[in-house]
């Protein structure tokens, strides 16, 4: 009798570390995730400045010569057109398969 409670009380404790060992797995690959999520973002936040800086670098090299679009306003639409949002909802965001935003469009090309 003795015996089989022990053999019970192992196949519990079995059952147990099964169950843990998969939440560690459940939480090792939600923490891969998250890290590969935030190198991700780390380097989309520096292309994000790198591009900033250079177009604030041009800004200050080019005179607008009678343009259609404002510098600031040309500065987004180079900004949009590299993927990134610059509507004040998603600014800064990548535009998922390069998605039309309505939003960054009338900023661009709105009348204000
Ligand atoms: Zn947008």
């Amino acid at each position: 009798m003795e015996k089989k409670e022990l053999y019970d009380g192992f196949l519990v404790l079995e059952k147990h570390a099964q169950q843990m060992l998969k939440e560690i797995a459940a939480m090792k690959d939600d923490m891969a995730e998250t890290l590969e999520r935030n190198a991700e973002l780390e380097i989309e936040n520096k292309h994000l400045r790198q591009h900033l800086a250079e177009l604030e670098k041009d800004d200050n090299k080019t005179s607008d010569g009678g343009v259609e679009l404002s510098k600031s306003k040309q500065n987004l639409e180079s900004l949009y057109n590299e993927g990134f949002h610059v509507c004040p909802m998603f600014y800064g965001q990548r535009r998922v398969n390069d998605e039309p935003c309505a939003f960054c469009l009338d900023i661009i090309y709105g009348e204000n």
